[in-house]
């Protein structure tokens, strides 16, 4: 396969993204027996890196949580730009059943992901515990009910091709997950796949978490500093408000959308927990993790009506 420079850059966000998950997880933030197998990094990341990784986790899990429960298990779960994420490992140690787990990412990050899990046994073994057959090449791995494939996904032939070796079922509600992803997409590509699954998909919702107000100081360092490493921001005209990230949801066919900035999502979470991870750490003052949080957002788009009130707010 050949890249584009700036997709190393793009698919190297995915060990920055890994190293800071790995990090909280060993801080006691959140529970993850999985992370540790895909990072060796031990670098300490500042408290805000923390908790803004602590909402962003909760925030993606409490809107797949619901989902779930909606669906009673009988849905698929498509993890676009999946990196290293460790969903699929840790509900398999929980009640929750799905139908088909599909992850999706370059091939260069899915060759390494494959990799880890073939070789531990581990991980391997959430996949094939009951006497499935896994089928592995370089960068694909297919389970009895866990896909793990590698492609771009701006190119849709390619997409509807691995969805369709994945066995995915477009009548079955879906709900798809993009943590810090489309903002590395061109607005008119992301916009064809957002599109294109409005099209192919009949009951789906959404969750895309990543930048919003980017449009002011705060959003221009943390634009320059992805910058300086060498990522195009293709995508990031959609990440101004959290109008602009409503928007390009309800102009693709979507049914509706709704965002929230992460200190709403913060707050959504129950007061016992994030006392808990409150005294985890010392914050020298909130004023960085209140900007951070007012600088990213969590989305959720529905495809048809069934799905419109998975709200994640509590009021
Ligand atoms: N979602 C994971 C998480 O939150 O841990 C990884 C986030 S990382 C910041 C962004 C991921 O999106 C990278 O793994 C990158 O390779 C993937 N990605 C970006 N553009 C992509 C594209 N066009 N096709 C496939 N994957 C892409």
């Amino acid at each position: 396969h050949k890249f584009h420079p700036c997709d190393e850059a793009v698919i190297a966000t995915n060990d920055d993204a890994s190293d800071c998950k790995r990090g909280a997880v060993r801080l006691g933030y959140w529970k993850d027996d999985y992370i540790g197998f895909f990072v060796r990094n031990q670098e300490r990341k500042a408290p805000e890196i923390n908790r803004g990784y602590f909402a962003r986790v909760k925030g993606v899990e409490m809107c797949v949580e619901k989902f779930l429960k909606k669906t009673s298990g009988n849905c698929q779960i498509i993890n676009l730009g999946c990196g290293f994420d460790t969903l699929y490992f840790r509900l398999r140690d929980t009640a929750h059943k799905v139908k088909n787990f599909i992850e999706l990412d370059f091939p260069t990050v899915t060759a390494r992901k494959c990799y880890t899990i073939k070789r531990n046994k581990a991980l391997l073994g959430k996949i094939n515990d009951e006497d499935g057959e896994v089928r592995l090449s370089p960068t694909d791995l297919h389970g009895p009910n866990y896909h793990l494939m590698g492609v771009d996904l701006r190119n849709l032939d390619e997409v509807d091709n691995k969805l369709q070796q994945a066995e995915v079922d477009f009548t079955l509600p879906t709900i798809f997950l993009a943590e810090c992803v489309l903002v590395y997409i061109e607005a008119q590509n992301c916009r064809n796949l957002l599109k294109w699954i409005a099209q192919k998909f009949q009951a789906a919702v959404f969750v895309n978490y990543e930048q919003v107000n980017m449009n002011d100081r705060f959003g221009d360092v943390m634009l320059n500093n992805l910058r300086s490493r060498g990522c195009s921001l293709a995508g990031v005209e959609s990440c101004l408000s959290l109008e602009t990230q409503t928007n390009r949801f309800k102009d693709s066919g979507w049914s509706g959308a709704r965002a929230w900035d992460m200190v709403q999502v913060y707050d959504s979470i129950s007061s016992s927990e994030r006392q808990r991870i409150e005294r985890l750490e010392m914050l020298d003052e909130g004023e960085l993790l209140l900007q951070l949080f007012q600088h990213y957002c969590l989305v959720v788009a529905w495809l048809g009506v069934a799905f419109q009130d998975l709200d994640i707010t509590v009021e």
